[in-house]
């Protein structure tokens, strides 16, 4: 190996006395642990051309050292790899510098792959380059892994920062590891002016429980609903997921021990929109309820008045009827005003019989637990265009937590909104300038009282009771009132076992009290 640059036929073996003796080892040790290096390694002369290669290199290449010994290493190449790359070789080597990087290479049966390739030159005593050291290994595999995990994290990177789902992946000290621009779009909304991380710590406190069990035992939650107020009265509704992962460290110090590392990843979608939505329909469906309900009060109080009306002349023929029965005594059942008489009364009772039968009931309904603060603030909302129309001031103070009552939702409603419609209707009279609407809703001993104040004209308190009764108004009956909303609402409460009055201490209007009892369980 000595007439580095020349080309002459090889054995394929380098001569053991040509290697140094180093810390007394034999050359043939050297020798065999090149020869048995799981790595291809070749040795060429200064033009490339192969002088030696170890049996590694034959199971990479499928060449037999005869068949590589004598011709350049130019014959691996599969003409794909870029100029380029040789020229940066060469330079290095050039330099007595050694070079690696990956080359495209073709085998004896014409399949391809990688070639991790390092290139050294052999410098000797007098520091000329007298050969060239090539170690290659086929890193095709290593190769194809690494692509599949970048496209993987390029497809999970392109679908996380496509979707309108905030995410954010945490680890234990609430460190952000990973998220999506719609997270940090949150988090600007949610924390505005303040670091990612003050934004999940607003988003975890919100979470409560659900994300302190996440943490504390990897628990997973779904559909966890939260809201935050982003400014000028708007309410943002979120629906949160979370789930706990557990991933491997990655530092070659714990190779062999990896620490437990979990993390938890968070997912929040915005459902603002969404429940608007909801509660949009929602509102219309009420408003269709209620009219329908409306209607069918307005029939039966229209049957009620023709019952009223009619009952008066029937009790009169019939009072009529019976004196003079007793005068005639046994002449009365030949007399034909007598018998004219009867068959008045009787048709007259038939037609009582007839429109009391009409009166149209409302739909029967199951009593079930209900939520009079929401019925409330329903009803407030259906009102609200009227409330805002005659200016009226609306101030609602509901209990906090308010139990069940037991009752029709529908039923219940509609006195709700008999009242408060009462109250709007006193309040809207040109004579009163302040308007004002009270609501308020208390839990008493074993009732839930709700208290409807209005700032109108007030009811005298001689009326008090009466305004209870059938067909009885403080109107004039050119106004068209009927005189049957206390009544209807009087009705309402009584069917759930409760009371309704009027404050007689209350001086600036109206005070409507209703109290009705709830159910032992909330
Ligand atoms: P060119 O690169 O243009 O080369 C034409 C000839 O000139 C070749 O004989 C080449 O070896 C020689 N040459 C080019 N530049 C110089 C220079 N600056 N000094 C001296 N000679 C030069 N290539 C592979 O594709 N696969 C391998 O596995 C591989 N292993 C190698 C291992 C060693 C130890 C060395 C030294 C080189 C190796 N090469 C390898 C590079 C190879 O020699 C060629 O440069 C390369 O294959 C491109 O060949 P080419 O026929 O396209 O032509």
């Amino acid at each position: 190996m000595s007439n580095a640059g020349k080309t002459r036929p090889h054995t394929g073996q380098l001569e053991p006395s040509t290697l140094p003796l180093m810390a007394g080892m034999a050359p043939e040790v050297f020798m065999h642990a090149v020869e048995h290096a799981p790595v291809s390694i070749s040795i060429t002369d200064l033009q490339a051309n192969i002088l030696y290669v170890n049996r590694a290199f034959g199971s990479t290449t499928g060449y037999t050292s005869e068949e590589v010994l004598g011709k350049n290493e130019s014959m691996l190449s599969n003409g794909t790899t870029p100029r380029l790359v040789y020229q940066a070789m060469w330079g290095r080597l050039a330099q007595q510098m050694p070079w690696s990087g990956v080359l495209v290479n073709r085998r004896k049966d014409n399949s391809l792959y990688l070639a991790e390739l390092t290139v050294a030159p052999v410098i000797n005593e007098s520091g000329k380059t007298i050969y060239y050291l090539g170690m290659h290994r086929d890193c095709s595999t290593t190769h194809e892994l690494e692509q599949r995990v970048n496209n993987q994290r390029q497809m999970i990177e392109t679908v996380l920062n496509a979707t309108p789902a905030a995410m954010v992946l945490i680890d234990h000290n609430n460190r952000i590891v990973l998220s999506n621009p719609s997270f940090r779009a949150l988090a600007s909304e949610i924390a505005p002016q303040q670091n990612l991380e003050q934004a999940i710590t607003t988003l975890t406190n919100s979470l409560g429980d659900s994300f302190l069990e996440l943490r504390r035992s990897g628990k997973a939650f779904s559909s966890r609903e939260i809201s935050f107020d982003l400014g000028g009265h708007s309410q943002h509704g979120y629906s949160c997921h979370g789930k706990s992962l557990q991933m491997e460290d990655e530092q070659a110090a714990t190779f062999f021990a990896p620490p437990e590392s979990r993390y938890d990843l968070l997912i929040i979608n915005d459902i603002t929109e969404l429940r608007q939505r909801q509660q949009d329909s929602h509102m219309n469906a009420l408003k269709a309820l209620l009219a329908e309900e409306e209607l069918l009060e307005g029939m039966r109080e229209t049957f009620n008045g023709a019952i009223h009306r009619l009952q008066g002349p029937v009790n009169l023929i019939d009072a009529a009827l019976r004196m003079l029965q007793r005068r005639l005594g046994a002449q009365a059942e030949t007399d034909p005003v007598v018998l004219a008489m009867r068959e008045a009364r009787e048709a007259g009772l038939q037609a009582l019989d007839s429109l009391n039968a009409s009166i149209p009931q409302p739909p029967p309904e199951p009593k079930l637990p209900a939520n009079i603060n929401q019925l409330i603030r329903e009803v407030i909302t259906l009102a609200t265009d009227r409330l805002l129309a005659q200016g009226i001031v609306i101030g609602w103070q509901p209990a906090l937590h308010l139990p069940w009552v037991m009752g029709s939702e529908s039923r219940l409603r509609s006195m709700l909104k008999q009242l408060i419609d009462n109250a709007i209707e006193a309040m809207s009279q040109r004579s009163i300038s302040h308007r004002e609407l009270y609501i308020s809703t208390q839990v008493e001993k074993q009732v839930v009282r709700i208290a409807i104040s209005d700032t109108g004209g007030g009811i005298p308190e001689e009326l008090a009771f009466k305004v209870f009764e059938p067909f009885f108004s403080t109107k004039p009956p050119h106004k068209g009132c009927r005189g049957m909303g206390l009544p209807m609402v009087q009705e309402i409460v009584t069917e759930h076992a409760g009371t309704v009055f009027m404050d007689t201490s209350y001086r600036d209007g109206c005070r409507m009290i209703v109290e009705l009892p709830f159910c032992a369980t909330t």
